[in-house]
């Protein structure tokens, strides 16, 4: 009942491997019918794990149609394969703007404002997005920001209105998941808090220790500090602050947040444009200089 009928491989055309995940292989095809580029993201269903992070990924998707999140278009079973069609973001990822730019604080507090405007929507819909970080924060070259990526996503219910297991990826994932306290959507206001020190300083904290002592640090390190916080303005602390908040009762909500000044003073999306252009122009180069033919 979850996928369509027919045959994905008539539909779409000029099928181009973009990247590949840990199950998955991510490509651009064009539809035949209107033209459209899309990105069909091919999911191996030979695990048994990857055929539940699949459902997840598009019941999620499916009820999830807003300008902050990655749109769903269809999804088909391709012999053991499952092929998920979404909108084909043509500005890659906001970690390839992190790796290879250097952000002003109305480009990080624009892209603040979207992402936080999509994790409002979803948390407004009780899903925890549960692995929010650069790599799954996409960008069009139009300056559009959108969230994507929801295999690890989890729907709440008036039952079950707080989850327990450890998921996400270690960096970004908040206090509460490690302490195995039951946790809800916050969970994602944190990560997103370590996103801004992504988009301050390049990287999230903690980058280069191994994972038991990130873990380790997360929980017993209290509010993760800038390295030179006296570089950024006090808007800007304070923002991260109140995403950062190691009490999940005392970090704010993703409405609330949407409202500080930090968040209001952004610059339009398309002042993204230069900077999302400039960080495809840089991999541009750098795969051609390790593939020179
Ligand atoms: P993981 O499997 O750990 O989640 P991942 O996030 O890299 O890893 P995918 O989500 O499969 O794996 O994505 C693979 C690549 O394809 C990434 O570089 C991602 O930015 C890109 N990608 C995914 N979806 C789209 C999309 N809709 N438009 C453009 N690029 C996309």
């Amino acid at each position: 009942m979850l996928v369509s009928e027919g045959d994905p491989e008539a539909k779409y055309t000029e099928l181009e491997t973009i990247g590949k995940g840990g199950f998955s292989t991510v490509c651009t095809a064009v539809d035949t019918a209107t033209g459209e580029e899309v990105a069909i993201k091919k999911i191996s269903l030979l695990q048994e794990s990857s055929t539940d992070l699949c459902v997840n990924e598009i019941q999620v998707m499916r009820n999830g149609k807003n300008a902050n999140l990655v749109n769903y278009l269809d999804s088909y079973l391709v012999d053991e394969e499952l092929w998920l069609v979404m909108e084909y973001m043509d500005g890659g990822s906001l970690h390839d703007v992190i790796r290879e730019t250097c952000m002003a604080e109305g480009e990080i507090a624009a892209v603040s404002r979207e992402c936080l405007q999509g994790l409002d929507f979803l948390h407004s819909k009780q899903v925890i997005h549960r692995d929010i970080k650069s790599h799954n924060i996409l960008l069009g070259l139009d300056g559009s920001v959108k969230l994507a990526d929801f295999g690890l996503a989890a729907q709440l219910t008036p039952e079950q209105r707080k989850r327990r297991s450890a998921v996400g990826t270690t960096y970004w994932m908040a206090p509460e998941i490690f302490t195995r306290k039951p946790y809800g959507p916050k969970v994602d206001i944190w990560s997103f808090g370590i996103v801004g020190i992504e988009m301050v300083e390049g990287a999230p904290p903690y980058l280069r220790k191994t994972s038991a002592t990130v873990r380790q640090l997360i929980c017993t390190g209290g509010t993760p500090r800038l390295q030179n916080p006296r570089q950024q303005s006090a808007w800007l602390r304070d923002f991260l602050h109140c995403c950062l908040e190691t009490d999940e009762d005392r970090r704010w909500s993703a409405q609330e947040l949407l409202q500080h000044p930090f968040v209001t003073s952004a610059k339009p999306t398309s002042s993204l444009m230069p900077l999302i252009m400039a960080a495809q122009q840089a991999l541009r180069s750098s795969r051609a200089l390790s593939s020179p033919d």
